[in-house]
């Protein structure tokens, strides 16, 4: 079942949106060659408490930080740690948050130090497919026009689009219906309606869309080694367009 969201309820989750987006522009004023992950995760939560939010990731279904921390070949759902953050490294960053209840949710993709134009030209991309797909957001779409215009606008520059992982509905709970797949036909899927909120999620390959899981339980991989680009914004379906929850 789809959760309908009142006029009030997504204003509650503007503002769990907002603070992911300040989050993640703190991130990309700390973010630097020499930290670790774990240091950069220990800022989120900080910064996540200061604005009188809870960190969403935090303990669900046993993450064990506020943040998750993708570099390089890591698609999503890496764990902050030891691991330290290299000039040339694409880091991303998925934050959520809980406000009154709602949640938000929004990744972004850190180019840190000089990065190959390869790694530029894959984080440009994902970030048009997730603007492309926000415009496919409106009432009366198919869900399908979502995914579609994603595939389209990664395949068109040769990229992978991961099939294993998706967007999603979300509300009182961070995993709601609908699937939003990143790939597929605009037929099909439901209709969109007013007061759907979805996080729309590509995570594009620079090569396979293939991908593994680590040991970890966790962390997805490239199976090819490529690097991969994750961008991420909650978004409102209202009778005036699309609503764009995770801004600052
Ligand atoms: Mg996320
Ligand atoms: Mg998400």
């Amino acid at each position: 079942m789809i959760v309908l969201k009142s006029k009030e309820e997504i204003e509650i989750m503007r503002r769990a949106g907002q603070v992911v987006s300040k989050t993640l522009d703190m991130v990309g004023e700390r973010i630097e060659t020499g930290m670790t992950t774990g240091q950069l995760d220990e800022l989120v939560e900080d910064f996540i408490r200061s604005q009188d939010a809870i960190p969403g990731f935090k303990n669900y279904r046993g993450f064990p930080a506020s943040a998750c921390i993708s570099i390089n070949d890591e698609v999503v759902h890496g764990i902050p740690g030891d691991r330290v953050i290299k000039d040339g490294d694409i880091v991303s960053v998925d934050v959520g948050s809980i406000v009154d209840g709602f949640y938000g949710d929004s990744a972004r993709t850190f180019a840190v130090g000089e990065v190959s134009e390869e790694k530029l030209g894959l984080m440009k991309n994902t970030e048009t497919c997730l603007q492309v797909a926000i415009d496919m957001a409106r009432k009366g779409n198919k869900l399908g026009q979502i995914s579609a215009a994603i595939q389209k606008t990664a395949e068109a520059e040769g990229f992978g689009v991961v099939r294993a992982l998706v967007g999603h509905g979300i509300g009182r709970n961070m995993h709601e219906e609908p699937q939003v797949p990143n790939f597929g036909s605009p037929d099909v899927g439901p209709v969109l309606k007013a007061g759907m909120v979805l996080a729309i999620e590509p995570m594009i390959n620079l090569g396979t869309h293939k991908v593994y899981t680590k040991p970890d339980g966790w962390t997805f991989v490239t199976a090819d080694g490529s690097p991969s680009a994750h961008f991420e914004h909650t978004v409102a379906i209202t009778d005036d367009g699309p609503d764009v929850l995770s801004l600052s």
